[in-house]
């Protein structure tokens, strides 16, 4: 069994009494820094004029440009998007990085994939939540917690473990647990996880569920809360108590469907291309891709997310979730604090 770290071995003195810079004030940067901020952590933020600049603000906390939040801090977690972050990095974060200072990030993308490449005199680990920003900040307002995977990079001052768990602690990953991992770990789990199963295996999943039931001329309707809204219901108990819990609520016909035909729909030859998609992450070629899309301006996804955005399903559950006020959109206050 890995090791789990738990609150109550946490010392979070090492990180007390230094400055904290949160870079960026989106998804993660605003959960980040007030969690760190309520668990009585110095953290200032980093972040360019606008939207979530003006949120930040709105929020009590003290907020600089990225290299002035940079400069005076002994810990500079960056929480920009993935793909902006080289660029930032280079111009406004590493010019003002002192020795000794802690270099952080929330996903091992750019350091794994030599996309940033960090002086040699700085702590460089990472604090990865494994969930939404938008959760992180949710569950500690509420005593409860994401959990995290914590890896070190490179460690200079011999505390950087201790002061990743400390960080995992302030933003109450440690009610939850918090793992030791490494950058390539960490990096080609996430990237997988969220193309194979969380993200693009359960969209094309619920779609293609959807569409079997509409186009054999089921109500759309019927076919949305069936296949997606449903959805929430059973892996709420899935989280809650692992597949057995979940099948002790549902019915015995279910059961029986679930062990019949599951295995007709993720074959041998969807485990193969799981494996396929493993590899890509493996030898970089994703990673090559995501790079030069975004140096191409986004042409393939911006035209795939206008297309997606039309689909049947979408249409219909904005009517229906329009009807379910006790739904709550995060959308709505990731719009005010700018994310993407
Ligand atoms: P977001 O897209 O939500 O972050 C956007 C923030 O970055 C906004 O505050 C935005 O400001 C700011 N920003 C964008 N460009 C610049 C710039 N040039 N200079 C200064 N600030 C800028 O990012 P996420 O929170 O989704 O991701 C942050 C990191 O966390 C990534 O490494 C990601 O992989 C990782 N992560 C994310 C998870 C998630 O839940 N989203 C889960 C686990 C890890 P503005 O409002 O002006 O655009
Ligand atoms: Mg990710
Ligand atoms: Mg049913």
């Amino acid at each position: 069994m890995a090791k789990v770290f738990y609150e109550n071995e946490v010392n979070e003195g090492v990180l007390k009494g230094k400055k904290v810079a949160v870079i960026g004030y989106g998804s993660q940067g605003h959960a980040h820094a007030q969690n760190l901020n309520e668990s009585g952590y110095d953290v200032v933020v980093g972040v360019r004029p606008g939207k979530s600049r003006a949120q930040a603000e709105a929020d009590g906390l003290r907020v600089y440009d990225v290299s002035e939040a940079a400069e005076q801090a002994d810990v500079v977690m960056v929480l920009l998007p993935d793909e902006l972050q080289p660029a930032v990095y280079k111009n406004e974060i590493a010019p003002y990085l002192s020795p000794g200072n802690a270099l952080v990030f929330a996903h091992g993308f750019n350091v794994h994939f030599h996309q940033v490449v960090p002086p040699e005199d700085v702590d460089v680990f990472l604090v990865a939540p494994k969930g939404p920003g938008h959760l992180v900040r949710r569950t500690y307002e509420s005593g409860a917690g994401v959990p995290a995977l914590v890896a070190v990079y490179q460690d200079v001052t011999g505390t950087a473990k201790e002061t990743a768990l400390a960080y995992a602690k302030g933003i109450g990953s440690a009610r939850a647990g918090v793992l030791e991992t490494t950058f390539k770990e960490e990096t080609e789990t996430d990237l997988f996880g969220e193309q194979a199963v969380l993200c693009g295996g359960l969209s094309s999943l619920v779609k293609a569920g959807f569409e079997t039931l509409t186009e054999a001329g089921y109500q759309p309707e019927v076919a949305y809360f069936e296949c997606l809204h449903e959805l929430k219901l059973i892996v709420d108990l899935m989280y809650e108590s692992g597949l057995e819990g979940m099948r002790y609520s549902i019915s015995d016909t279910a059961q029986w469907g679930d062990f019949q035909s599951g295995k007709r729909i993720v074959t041998d030859e969807t485990k193969a291309a799981m494996k396929r998609v493993l590899q890509d992450i493996q030898s970089g070629e994703f990673a090559k891709g995501w790079i030069l899309e975004n140096q191409a301006n986004r042409p393939v996804f911006n035209a795939v997310n206008e297309l997606e955005k039309t689909h049947p399903i979408e249409t219909v559950g904005r009517e229906l979730r329009a009807m379910m006020p006790f739904v709550k959109p995060v959308r709505k206050e990731k719009e005010a604090v700018g994310g993407a």
